[in-house]
């Protein structure tokens, strides 16, 4: 029996290099379309523009090409799809299930810091719902003063639209949904007026992704992927969370502890076959 035909992405933000890291995640994904004749697709997650150049997504377009990778269609680049996310908000807002999120950082802090309690969730302290229970006056009244907002995930009311929701990760099975583990999560923040979550779900379905491929540092967010999902509409595909390479002292690759980049590995000259072994791949 042939493998079913996936389509599977590789998404990487340019807000620096791409390192050995990255490379690994771009094989790793390209082989489990290849496997099965499928489609492999580049996704460019540049919503944020605070941290995110021009000048890195070309260089990196340019480095994944050295490196051997070959897409099946033009990048998307997450900075030319604001409508779909605009039109997404638009559709939880008249669900309900969204409500503006006024706080500052140092309002959450002192709020959490003033508590019993401080539940954490993967990205930390989970809201403490401050926003939630303001009253529509309450509301008006800060818009029309222009206080900056964010929208955040009602998610016990979102949970209670979906009822329980699964997912199936190729390397753990099938996985209950737990979206509540991020609390009140932000959707829309209040200087990009998107979110990573919002997007990377809505991108999916629209590059009709049926296998997601990732590492496992990202295999938390699932949850709450899955719930948007539901919440949505969309179709859903299975994931594959792979393993992280690491450095000698058992860190994961990253900048900031100086993972070497493939373009400093290449000015080196190191050739895309070194640096893909160098990443664990046997070619
Ligand atoms: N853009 C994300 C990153 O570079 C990856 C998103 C994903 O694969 O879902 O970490």
């Amino acid at each position: 029996m042939s493998s079913p035909k996936e389509t599977t992405r590789f998404a990487p933000s340019p807000s620096g290099h791409l390192h050995l890291g990255h490379a690994y995640s771009g094989l790793f994904s390209e082989q489990a379309a290849r496997q099965g004749n499928g489609r492999f697709l580049l996704r460019i997650e540049d919503i944020d523009s605070t941290r995110c150049r021009p000048h890195f997504t070309r260089e990196m377009i340019e480095d994944l090409t050295w490196l051997g990778l070959e897409w099946d269609a033009p990048p998307l680049l997450q900075s030319s799809r604001s409508d779909a996310y605009a039109r997404a908000l638009k559709h939880l807002s008249h669900m309900e299930l969204l409500y503006p999120c006024f706080c500052t950082r140092a309002d959450i802090k002192a709020e959490i810091e003033g508590s019993a309690a401080a539940p954490h969730g993967p990205d930390g302290p989970l809201y403490p719902g401050l926003c939630r229970h303001l009253t529509p006056k309450e509301r008006q009244d800060r818009e029309a003063a222009g206080l900056p907002f964010a929208l955040r995930l009602d998610v016990r009311r979102a949970q209670t639209v979906t009822g329980p929701l699964t997912w199936f990760d190729r390397e753990q099975g099938k996985m209950t949904a737990t979206p509540e583990i991020f609390g009140d999560v932000v959707l829309a923040r209040k200087d990009i007026g998107t979110s990573y979550h919002l997007a990377v779900t809505l991108d999916d379905a629209f590059q009709d992704i049926t296998l997601v491929t990732r590492g496992e540092d990202l295999f938390q967010a699932t949850h709450l992927h899955r719930l948007l999902q539901a919440l949505l509409e969309l179709p859903v595909p299975q994931w594959h969370h792979h393993s992280l390479i690491q450095d000698d002292q058992g860190r994961r690759l990253a900048k900031r502890h100086g993972a070497l980049s493939l373009r400093q590995l290449r000015s080196e000259g190191k050739s895309a076959r070194d640096v893909r072994a160098m990443a664990g791949w046997r070619d």
